[in-house]
């Protein structure tokens, strides 16, 4: 029955489905008791305003945070069991970018799966890294040290690295967030590519000009859900309306007039 269940709901056929998702750092929860459910094939964005809990829902689906209470499900199944299947690009300032590290091996990394924990980084390993790197355009940067490059360009790179796991689902956070004109086209191609492919695509997007040109779902959050759909059902002024209440900046409602005409 509770199978059967699941299945009408759509968590059996779902990249990423989270049920009653309630986390909290401290007494206030971060993210209450939400349900969404990614449908395959498809690019969702996480849309909500800052402290909304877009990173941190994200955080608990990958199992880096462990919620207070509810349940994730990957392709219908508990995350331990599906963590190959799942790419995960970190919000940039997230990471630590002093750490000494070529461009190459940070694409390796994304390989440790295939190469073992003690085995040998081979010919073959590397150049299906470089090949990753050539998806995103920075092949001529492999032997650079991930501290010397723009912030696009160090995007590219993680996004270089979530590709060489060759994943069925890529959950990226504000990937677009600080970079270039010419890298946000580089990462929407790619994006776009692995749609393509079949490959399922949620990221945390906080450029709601965009949101129509390059996705085909939303989620509204602001700690709860406020709406889930494709683009032209569930993002509104109405859903924007109750997503970002009296906190939308200038900026933003500029945006919003002109995404939504
Ligand atoms: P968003 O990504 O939507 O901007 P976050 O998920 O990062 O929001 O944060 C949601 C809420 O949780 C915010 O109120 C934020 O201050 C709080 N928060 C996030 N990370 C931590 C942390 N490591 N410790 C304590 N509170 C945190
Ligand atoms: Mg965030």
């Amino acid at each position: 029955m509770l199978e059967l269940a699941g299945q009408q709901d759509g968590i059996a056929d779902s990249p990423l489905a989270v049920r009653g998702l309630t986390v909290s750092y401290g007494e206030k929860p971060a993210v209450f008791s939400v349900d969404m459910t990614v449908r395959p094939g498809r690019m969702t964005a996480i849309i909500g305003p800052n402290g909304a809990g877009k990173s941190t829902l994200l955080k608990a689906a990958l199992g880096i945070l462990k919620p207070l209470s509810g349940q994730v499900r990957v392709y219908g199944e508990p995350l331990e069991a599906m963590r190959g299947r799942i790419a995960y690009v970190p919000q940039r300032a997230s990471v630590d970018w002093d750490f000494p590290t070529r461009v190459i091996d940070v694409v390796l990394m994304g390989l440790y799966r295939d190469v073992g924990l003690l085995g040998r980084i081979t010919g073959r390993h590397r150049a299906q890294a470089l090949d990753c790197l050539d998806r995103v355009g920075m092949k001529d940067f492999a032997a650079r040290q991930i501290g010397q490059l723009s912030g696009g360009q160090q995007q590219r790179v993680f996004l270089a690295r979530a590709l060489a796991q060759g994943a069925d689902l890529y959950l990226l956070d504000e990937p677009f967030a600080g970079v270039d004109a010419a890298t946000e086209k580089a990462i929407i191609d790619v994006l776009k590519g692995l749609k393509a492919e079949g490959k399922t695509v949620v990221a945390v997007h906080h450029d709601l000009a965009t949101v129509r040109d390059y996705f085909d779902d939303v989620f509204l959050i602001a700690t709860r859900k406020v709406a889930e759909g494709s683009v032209e059902t569930a993002f509104t002024p109405e859903t924007l309306q109750a997503t970002y209440g009296g906190r939308l900046a200038t900026a933003q409602v500029d945006q919003l007039s002109r995404a939504l005409g």
